[in-house]
């Protein structure tokens, strides 16, 4: 699914909502592509079925990295993207992004179709890198 069919933020209430009106469509729009129009605390894609309440497609929010009462600002660097679910507070994830060690040992452990599904979209996210045969030494 595209960018332009995402629905963002439309009827949503609460903070998040005031908060987008005051950051242009441009910097939203960079934020999200920036973040891969993925939510940056759980993961959950845009527009997707959310991986923690499949009933629920996933809606990406701009939400502020370092709370503004924290002297967070509203520029791009202090943006992110976040689903609907974390916005609310609804998700308990923490922020720690997990490290490749334990990527690996999440992966390894995966079925194999669970890996292949990894593959192909780690193959769409990075088409370039996708094509070159690297070799180890
Ligand atoms: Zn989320």
């Amino acid at each position: 699914m595209g960018p332009t069919s995402l629905e963002l933020c439309a009827g949503a209430g609460g903070q998040a909502l005031g908060l987008e009106r005051a950051i242009s469509k441009e910097v939203r729009a960079f934020v999200l592509d920036r973040n891969g129009f993925t939510c940056q605390m759980c993961g959950a894609v845009a527009g997707e079925p959310h991986p923690y309440d499949q009933s629920r497609n996933t809606r990406l929010h701009i939400g502020h990295v370092i709370d503004k009462s924290l002297g967070g600002d509203d520029s791009a660097t202090n943006l992110r993207a976040l689903c609907s679910v974390c916005n609310e507070g609804a998700a308990n994830f923490t922020l720690d992004r997990p490290s490749s060690m334990k990527l690996m040992i999440q992966i390894r452990r995966a079925k194999s179709t669970d890996q292949l599904e990894i593959l192909q979209w780690l193959m769409d996210k990075y088409p370039e890198q996708s094509h070159k045969v690297t070799k180890l030494p």
